[in-house]
């Protein structure tokens, strides 16, 4: 009662200060987290379409937090993105994906491609590109052993010189692919100008991929555009055999998702790489 009595105004006012006062919060304990070491990259396989061969990893970031436990992208990635600090988090992952490659190659563990996620926020800087070199100078990877994820629109973003950059990044050697396909504000002309690998047809269009005519035509004709202009294209969010099936009569290349395996941490998946046919 009291609340309504104060006025909408206030009312927002209020609701307003928790809320910029969580995010202040989070972003302080984001910056703890980076000193002390509490993120942790799991690794999600990608598999030949049949599910014969695991064909690369997907490196996805957890926070490891002393209190909370395991907290999920989605909870901190749009802050740290909001508050820059997406910089040097972007910047720990790509020197651990690298590390965890020189690792396993140490230990002689037939090492897949490791694909990184890069947030629109990234592909603002250049430094991305110095960031990249000093990665792959420090850990001695080969650098087609690692893949870059960008979403569409992060690359038609004001601002971004997206040409230039991916052509900056592909000058270093790695292999670049366009994450959620079909859900950004896209723009088919961009597919021939930019120097791409692999489109990873968003999961929306998988789940659908059986109950709706549109989404299968959706999933077919990507799987022929993407073919057609030289690309490897992979399914995202694969969850029942139906759906494997139905990718598999469409010659698409790659599948991920539950069906295959969930993101492992690294000790799990080393036991897989171990006896699973690594390509
Ligand atoms: P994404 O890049 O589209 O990653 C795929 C997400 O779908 C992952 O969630 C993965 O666990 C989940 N997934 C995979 N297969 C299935 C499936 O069969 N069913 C269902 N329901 N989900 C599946 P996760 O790890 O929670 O990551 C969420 C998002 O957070 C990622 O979406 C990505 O946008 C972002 N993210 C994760 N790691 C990083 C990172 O290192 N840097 C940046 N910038 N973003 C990251
Ligand atoms: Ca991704
Ligand atoms: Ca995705
Ligand atoms: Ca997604």
């Amino acid at each position: 009662r009291a609340k309504e009595q104060r006025g909408s105004l206030s009312f927002f006012s209020d609701d307003m200060t928790v809320a910029v006062q969580q995010r202040l919060a989070m972003e302080q304990s984001l910056r703890q987290a980076l000193e002390r070491q509490e993120f942790c990259l799991y690794y999600q396989p990608q598999w030949s379409t049949d599910g014969g061969h695991l064909t690369g990893v997907e490196a996805l970031i957890r926070w490891q937090h002393p209190d909370r436990g395991m907290i999920p992208p989605a909870a901190f990635i749009p802050v740290a993105e909001q508050s820059g600090l997406i910089g040097q988090i972007g910047r720990w992952v790509l020197q651990e994906a690298c590390r965890q490659v020189a690792r396993w190659q140490a230990a002689g563990v037939p090492v897949p491609r490791v694909a990184v996620n890069v947030s629109p926020q990234q592909l603002h800087y250049h430094s991305l590109v110095d960031e990249l070199a000093a990665a792959l100078e420090e850990s001695g990877i080969e650098p087609e052993r690692l893949e870059l994820e960008v979403t569409e629109s992060a690359l038609m973003s004001p601002g971004v010189n997206a040409e230039d950059m991916l052509q900056a990044l592909r000058e270093q050697g790695v292999r670049l692919a366009i994450d959620d396909f079909g859900t950004g504000y896209s723009s088919l002309a961009y597919l021939k100008r930019f120097p791409l690998d692999l489109l990873k047809i968003d999961k929306s269009f998988t789940d659908d991929l059986l109950g709706s005519k549109e989404a299968h035509a959706i999933v077919e004709t990507i799987i022929l555009l993407g073919h057609r202009l030289g690309l490897d294209v992979l399914a995202e969010g694969v969850e029942t055999p139906a759906q494997q099936q139905a990718l598999e009569q469409l010659a698409c290349d790659h599948i991920q998702g539950y069906l295959m395996s969930r993101p492992l941490p690294v000790v799990e998946l080393e036991r897989l790489l171990r006896d699973a046919h690594v390509d």
